[in-house]
């Protein structure tokens, strides 16, 4: 895929860092946490198949205004003081205990911590799919408290994108069929020149008619990603999406990522255990007993090592 017909659908940048080069392959991604079979769905959260999430109508992304003359972009998503406690009393778990972020619209963000520190809940509480306890999250402008399970399942549709672990394809759907799934679901015309962009980026012209089960997990995270991308959702949220990959297919997933960040202005928020993985985004959020121990731009995995090091 040139460039230039990426861009011609790209949105414009919006103040977050351009200068970054994309990268075109990164280190391996190392090994995986444990992969739920639904990933994303825990309490609250519809099951992927039915509601995949991936989904829907918007051509209005709904992200922020472009930033002028490099002032801060208005952030896409924000949260304010949440906190997430599971069980009640002595047996009380406090998964978030006062997070407060804002992500500019187009920017990469990776959230790591220790095993237990509140990544996936907190991934799960911005995208929608589980409630704070108290605090707020905003996203593409939308409180999400304020909407009733009807809108805010449309709004993940229209706003949304997830990436899984374990892919979440459906098997009896061809490659391009999962692709356009989000936008069947809602009930939207699929731009075909959109879709097809899409699949010679994630370099899969030939495996088209495929389906997941004739597919390498390389393959089929990148039909994820397309998925993923096919509404041009406001954020996509990834989790652990190389937790499955070898270290082939987990640098071309976080190419992908990265140069859909670069290119397409989209905002990605990426879960990771992974130091290579979080290398590549633009901004290092470490959890530690759901809260946010240390926010950081750092470029090479080294650096990540260290900091994981530091916070253990
Ligand atoms: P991470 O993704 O960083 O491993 P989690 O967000 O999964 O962390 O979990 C944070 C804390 O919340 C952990 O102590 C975990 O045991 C607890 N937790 C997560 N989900 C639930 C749940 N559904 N019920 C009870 N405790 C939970």
């Amino acid at each position: 895929m040139e460039r230039d017909r990426l861009q011609s659908h790209a949105r414009p940048a919006r103040g977050v860092r351009r200068d970054r080069p994309a990268r075109p392959s990164g280190p391996p991604a190392g090994a995986s946490e444990p992969g739920a079979s639904e990933p994303g769905v825990r309490d609250a959260a519809p099951a992927p198949a039915a509601d995949p999430a991936v989904a829907a109508r918007a051509p209005d992304p709904g992200v922020a205004a472009p930033a002028v003359d490099g002032a801060p972009a208005e952030p896409i998503l924000v949260a304010v003081d949440l906190h997430r406690r599971y069980g009640e009393g002595d047996v009380a778990v406090n998964a978030l205990d006062g997070v407060s972020l804002q992500l500019p619209a187009g920017a990469f963000t990776a959230i790591m911590g220790p095993s237990g520190s509140g990544k996936s809940t907190l991934m799960h509480v911005l995208a929608g799919l589980d409630t704070p306890t108290s605090g707020t999250v905003t996203l593409a402008g939308t409180e999400l408290a304020k909407l009733d399970d009807r809108r805010l399942t449309r709004l993940r549709r229209e706003k949304v994108g997830f990436i899984f672990q374990t892919f979440n394809l459906l098997p009896v759907l061809t490659a391009t069929e999962n692709i356009e799934l989000p936008l069947k679901i809602a009930g939207r015309p699929v731009d075909v020149a959109w879709r097809d962009q899409l699949i010679e980026t994630v370099g899969l012209s030939g495996r088209t008619d495929h389906h997941p089960a004739e597919l390498s997990g390389g393959e089929q995270q990148r039909v994820a990603v397309a998925r993923a991308l096919i509404t041009r959702p406001a954020v996509v949220f990834a989790d652990e999406p190389t937790g499955n990959l070898d270290s082939h297919s987990s640098a071309e997933v976080l190419a992908l990522l990265r140069r859909s960040v670069d290119e397409l202005g989209q905002t990605v928020v990426m879960v990771t255990h992974d130091a290579n993985a979080a290398a590549i985004a633009d901004r290092i959020l470490v959890l530690v007993d759901g809260r946010i121990a240390r926010d950081e731009t750092i470029a090479e995995p080294q650096q990540v090592h260290r900091l994981m090091r530091e916070v253990r």
